[in-house]
């Protein structure tokens, strides 16, 4: 990713399926940053308990410690006006309110970085995700590994018949599929 300087914030995505290295690589920007002496905020949705609930967690164990929020809104109300870097983990999960949010952080000055998944496990673009993605200045499209094929894999197979949208878990729920192997959910 280009390196940007001046005083205007941005936006930032990080994007893909479930096991493609987003939350390793906005763990390593956000390392990067605190190196640099940047002031940051790290956010993630509190239905993800995945691990920790207060972490951001990778697949890999790498973990930085952020506070849990349900709402957008409550990561405007947490927000320092000295806070330089607000990083959002799971962006999916929240509602479309997340948009002006951002926009309003990036707005302030603020660099802001998102990741989440751009697809559900149906293949259809999760929650805010694309309207995000629209509104970035950088978006990095991460791919993970096949786990038939071992082909790059854009997709998120759930090995549940579960229906919900929203269906936490890692391994044992969800595996990464190229577009040859993903087997969408048949509708009724
Ligand atoms: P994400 O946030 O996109 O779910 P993570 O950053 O949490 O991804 O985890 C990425 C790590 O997951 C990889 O570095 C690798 O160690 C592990 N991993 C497990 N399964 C796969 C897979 N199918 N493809 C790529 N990486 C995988």
């Amino acid at each position: 990713m280009q390196v940007v300087h001046g005083k205007s914030g941005w936006l930032e995505i990080i994007c893909g399926p479930m096991f493609s290295g987003k939350s390793e690589e906005l763990i390593k920007r956000i390392r990067r940053a605190q190196i640099a002496r940047r002031r940051v905020q790290i956010f993630k949705h509190g239905i993800d308990a995945r691990y920790d609930e207060s972490s951001i967690v990778s697949h890999s164990q790498q973990s930085l410690p952020g506070m849990a929020v349900t709402h957008a809104q409550d990561i405007l109300d947490q927000v320092d006006d000295r806070t330089e870097l607000v990083a959002i983990d799971e962006g999916q999960f929240f509602d479309q309110d997340l948009l002006p949010v951002v926009i309003k952080l990036a707005n302030l000055g603020k660099r802001v970085i998102v990741a989440g998944l751009d697809l559900d496990y149906r293949g259809v673009p999760f929650g805010p995700m694309p309207a995000l993605l629209c509104s970035a200045e950088f978006v990095t499209k991460q791919l993970a590994i096949c786990m038939v094929c071992g082909d790059p894999a854009n997709f998120t197979q759930r090995l549940t018949p579960a229906t919900d949208q929203i269906v936490v878990g890692a391994a044992e729920t969800y595996e990464a599929r190229c577009r040859r192997h993903f087997e969408p959910p048949v509708e009724d």
